[in-house]
């Protein structure tokens, strides 16, 4: 079978769940596509004097429910047909935990990892300006993603300000002392934790004691182990991009966050297996997480999967193939759009208290975050139960069915 786009692969997602819907045929054409998709040329001059010319893109895929939302992602791969694709999850997940966002997502291609500090600066604000036309508070927000932070956050913030004045709502995921909400960096692992809680208690489980395998140490995936094991989990098999560790009786999450903090690898700790990343997905566990790159579970590899439940909390993790035979192999998918959306949510919460310069105490902030997500847990779970149809489906259901309201009221067709 020819491989499928990015793209192609989360508008058969969408095909899948529209068909529960009975969705206008016209409606097909505007909400698989973007709304726009801006591609730009980033000149960067390098520390030793040559000049580096990258991509850029920002694509705004829908904006019938509100200002559009999504991070930026510097990576090799952010090629337009990944940003397209990642913006369309945007819109279902903002529409899924019904925060007033639309969806959107930016990147550059680059491997950032060769870029100094002062480079990755450069590029930044260059790659800011030639956007900042479709950005605003009320236009486009950007957030971290995959190989950006809160001070990329805060050049962002910064380049954009520098033309509009003072505008910390115009990006979040910044630092505290820039407007940045306290919880936000934690919240899209603390937020996978609050799903797989509510997941747990539906099927009489819990969290003490169960067996998890985190693949991927970013935020995320770091984030994630750290809360989780907080709440009695074991985690028994953690990877970098260059591989892991695996220990049944459980690793030493505070050991793992030390050494990815250091930039080290994790196979660096004491004691446990070394694992390859494809050997963590198969490794035994109760809770698959991949927490990091899209497309890792596929045909060639879902079949080896141990888990009684895979939760995405990476974008696209799962390829549809594999998809489908996880569900033929009785293993349940908690989707990316309903799992990882603490992300956007922790970014509503740092967007509203700009606007209103008022700061929430990191207690609300979580318990807030904790509401949404456990209701949005519960609704995805009451659909699918409804229609028969998997947590996959029954979330982008909700997603496109608010967001079809949304495009029909205000005339989009
Ligand atoms: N990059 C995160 C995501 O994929 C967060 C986006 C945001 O906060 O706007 O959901």
């Amino acid at each position: 079978m020819p491989q499928r786009s990015a793209h192609e692969a989360v508008n058969s997602y969408f095909t899948d769940a529209a068909r529960i819907l009975d969705l206008d045929a016209e409606l097909y054409p505007v909400l698989t596509s973007a709304y726009r998709e801006l591609a730009v040329q980033v000149p960067v001059r390098l520390d030793d004097g040559d000049l580096l010319v990258v991509r850029g893109y920002r694509v705004q895929h829908n904006g019938a429910r509100g200002p559009y939302k999504g991070g930026i992602r510097y990576h090799p791969d952010a090629d337009l047909d990944e940003v397209r694709a990642l913006a369309s999850l945007m819109t279902w997940k903002t529409a899924l935990v019904n925060v007033p966002f639309g969806g959107a997502k930016g990147g550059i291609e680059v491997d950032p990892g060769g870029l100094s500090a002062a480079e990755l600066e450069r590029m930044t604000r260059r790659f800011t300006m030639a956007i900042s036309h479709v950005l605003g508070v009320y236009r486009d927000i950007p957030a971290p993603d995959m190989n950006t932070n809160a001070q990329v956050m805060a050049w962002m913030m910064d380049a954009f300000s520098s033309k509009a004045g003072y505008t910390p709502a115009c990006v979040t995921g910044k630092p505290l002392d820039l407007g940045g909400a306290p919880g936000r960096e934690a919240a899209t692992g603390r937020g996978c934790v609050f799903v797989l809680a509510a997941w747990a208690e539906h099927h009489g489980r819990s969290l003490e004691g169960i067996r998890v395998a985190v693949q991927g140490f970013g935020n995320v995936g770091s984030w994630f182990a750290h809360e989780v094991a907080g709440r009695g989990a074991r985690v028994v098999a953690a990877s970098d991009l260059q591989g892991g560790v695996h220990d049944p009786d459980g690793l030493d999450v505070g050991a793992l966050r030390d050494l990815a903090a250091a930039g080290r690898p994790l196979s660096e700790i004491p004691g446990g297996v070394a694992l390859t990343n494809d050997e963590l997905l198969a490794c035994e566990c109760d809770v698959l997480v991949p927490a990091a790159l899209g497309e890792v579970i596929t045909e060639d590899n879902a079949a080896a999967v141990r888990a009684e439940v895979v939760l995405e909390a990476a974008n696209q993790p799962v390829t549809p193939e594999a998809d489908k035979l996880l569900a033929d192999g009785g293993v349940a998918v908690i989707p990316d759009i309903l799992a990882n959306a603490g992300g956007v949510v922790g970014s509503y919460f740092e967007w509203t208290q700009n606007i209103q310069q008022f700061t929430w105490k990191e207690s609300r902030f979580n318990r807030e975050l904790e509401d949404i997500m456990t209701a949005a847990y519960t609704a995805t779970r009451e659909t699918a139960e409804r229609h028969g149809c998997s947590m996959r489906q029954a979330a982008y259901a909700i997603g496109i069915e608010r967001v079809a309201n949304a495009a029909r009221m205000r005339g989009y067709v």
